[in-house]
């Protein structure tokens, strides 16, 4: 089998983490070809084959350029030329962005936001409707097409060192789509670990009351060195950035705990979060959803109960 996978650069110049994740996937499954989009390096193609990239095709787009549309085509050329049985990109903003527009050069089928995939006898594809409620498996008919693989669908984990052959590829020219430029990058601060990487992640929601005690989750978090997350509902209140909101609409998370503090588990929220290790909720009333997917509950006000947590903590 011959598959093509998208991978873009991120801002620290490392490949997505995501496309690192689909290789460590499908690396058993045949020639894995990848296409990457970035300033790329010998550090990068080290990773890509480490990961399982038998041969990179790099795309070299400038750091300063919106380069989606000219990376979609350069994929779409080179799936002239591969024929893949299969192309698979992240569900990223680029990723996404890549697939449509690669969709509508090759009318190649998407089936979007993967949660796994097997390969028995062809390709099946699994991915969550109506808030991860329900599973469907999807096959292609005709022609094979594009995946795009949901973050944290897959753990990455590096294989054999090997060194992929790497061929540079010429930026197409795509006229006025890809005349947009990046003008500025904002790295938001951030102290302790990442939301979508930590091994623990606290994350507070409405039934905390107000924006001031979302003190409690970061003081929680502190204590155990996690990263704090919330709902929907306090980022919509501007109680803290869309950064941290986790969910459907937010960051897919699997850490090994989940600490929700006010959250009730509305499906939205769940679905963001309900693949994690071991799962703690604290909340008022026994009813709430959360509780169906918690491995620990407490039922209590999360203003008596987290303090006096932080306390034992401190005093440790
Ligand atoms: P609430 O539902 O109001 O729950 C507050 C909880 O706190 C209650 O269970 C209450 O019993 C408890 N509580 C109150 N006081 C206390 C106390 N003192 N101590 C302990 N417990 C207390 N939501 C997300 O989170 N992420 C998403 O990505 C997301 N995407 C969405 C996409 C769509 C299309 C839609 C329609 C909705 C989406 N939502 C999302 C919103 C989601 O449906 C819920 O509205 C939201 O998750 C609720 O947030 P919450 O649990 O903080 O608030």
């Amino acid at each position: 089998m011959s598959l093509l996978v998208f991978i873009e650069e991120t801002n620290t110049g490392a490949p997505a983490q995501v496309g690192l994740e689909i290789l460590t996937k499908v690396r058993d499954r045949g020639d894995v070809h990848v296409a990457y989009a970035g300033t790329g390096g010998d550090e990068v193609w080290a990773t890509l084959g480490a990961f399982g990239a038998s041969e990179v095709h790099h795309i070299p787009i400038a750091e300063d350029v919106l380069g989606t549309a000219a990376a979609a085509k350069a994929v779409a050329d080179l799936a002239a030329q591969l024929s893949p049985d299969l192309i698979l990109a992240g569900a990223t903003y680029d990723g996404r962005d890549v697939a449509g527009r690669l969709s509508a050069i090759t009318g190649r089928s998407v089936l979007a936001n993967a949660t796994d995939l097997s390969f028995d006898g062809g390709v099946t594809v699994t991915n969550e409707v109506f808030g991860g409620t329900k599973m469907v498996r999807s096959t292609f008919t005709g022609d094979a097409g594009i995946v795009l693989v949901r973050p944290k669908a897959f753990a990455a984990e590096a294989g054999e060192a090997s060194t992929p052959t790497v061929s540079t590829l010429e930026v197409p020219e795509v006229g006025h789509a890809g005349s947009a430029s990046i003008t500025g990058r904002h790295v938001e601060a951030a102290e302790g670990p990442k939301l979508e990487e930590a091994a623990i992640v606290v994350a507070g929601g409405r039934g905390l009351g107000d924006a001031e005690k979302f003190e409690l989750v970061e003081r929680l978090a502190s204590q155990l060195g996690g990263a704090t997350g919330a709902t929907r509902a306090i980022v919509d209140a501007g109680w803290v950035p869309y950064a941290k909101q986790v969910g459907q609409t937010g960051k897919t998370v699997k850490p090994d705990i989940y600490i929700a503090l006010g959250i009730s588990g509305a499906m939205q929220h769940l679905v963001g979060m309900k693949d994690a290790g071991t799962i703690i909720a604290i909340n008022k009333d026994e009813e709430a959803p959360i509780f169906s997917v918690a491995d620990l509950g407490i039922v209590g006000d999360v203003h008596q109960v987290v303090p006096k947590l932080i306390e034992a903590l401190e005093s440790r």
